[in-house]
């Protein structure tokens, strides 16, 4: 099956990212993709974390001025390359990325959370002493929040990112008791015209992708139909990772084209 497209990837410039963006363009390249994107962490909510604060910010103007001489080279190129920011949510980051998004001429802008509280959930420390009630429903109500930021952005990024790191029992974010809220956050992203990604590095142990097949499920129930392809690739290799799983899952459920992001603007791409 051939790998059509890729929304969510991070180069050198990511604190957490390994390669040249040049190895990671011309890796899309040999794999035929179609549409291949770049997004670097915008980590502005790590500023309100104790210890995330110390992890580098992104040198955001010298990756726009990298971005724009590559957006150059690779013109001509079959595949599209595509440059934007993945934004990590914060109620107290709302005002600077209303302020610092509109200054850059983005492809596409993917709205994320990894804090909660202080605190990536990455490492675990957000959950000590809370149930998993507190955990999921704080998170649902972030989520919803982030939803409505007053920023403009394009795709919500994993949704269920916290799943991947807690040690309760069962897992799944995907539960009769979290339904009202998954409804919520659902029906204000079809509401906004947004785009879900499936993303398969954020992951569990036991599903090999994020949001759940329940929660895609139920977002095609309610008319959502923007859904798009993520590896969220930190190395080459990972580009287009599990791709076939995702599109034959994507295809199950109903969803017939990928939604993708140019200069700001959804293109859709017919999944094959
Ligand atoms: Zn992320
Ligand atoms: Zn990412």
């Amino acid at each position: 099956m051939r790998i059509l497209s890729d929304s969510h990837s991070h180069s050198k410039f990511s604190h957490d990212g390994r390669e040249k963006a040049d190895k990671l363009i011309q890796k899309a390249q040999e794999l035929g993709l179609s549409y291949y994107a770049i997004t670097e962490h915008l980590d502005r909510d790590y500023k309100y974390c104790k210890s995330e604060r110390f992890i580098p910010q992104l040198r955001l103007k010298a990756y726009y001025r990298a971005l724009q001489k590559l957006r150059e080279k690779y013109s001509d190129s079959a595949t599209y390359v595509a440059f934007g920011v993945e934004a990590g949510f914060a109620p107290e980051a709302v005002e600077w990325y209303q302020k610092t998004l509109p200054l850059y001429d983005f492809d596409v802008v993917i709205n994320s959370i990894h804090t909660m509280d202080g605190g990536d959930a990455y490492f675990g420390k957000i959950f000590e002493g809370k149930t998993q009630d507190e955990v999921y429903n704080r998170y649902l109500d972030l989520l919803i929040e982030s939803v409505n930021v007053p920023y403009d952005y394009d795709i919500i990024a994993h949704i269920g990112y916290v799943t991947r790191y807690v040690n309760f029992e069962n897992y799944t974010l995907c539960q009769d008791k979290y339904m009202d809220k998954i409804d919520t956050l659902l029906k204000e992203i079809i509401a906004r015209d947004k785009t879900i990604e499936i993303n398969t590095h954020i992951r569990h142990a036991e599903m090999k992708y994020l949001p759940e097949k329940g929660i895609l499920q139920r977002y095609y129930e309610l008319g959502g139909r923007n859904v798009t392809f993520s590896s969220d690739a930190h190395l080459s290799e990972s580009i287009g990772e599990r791709y076939d799983m995702v599109s034959t899952l994507a295809k199950g459920i109903g969803f017939t084209h990928w939604t993708v992001y140019k200069k700001r603007v959804a293109h859709k791409i017919e999944i094959e």
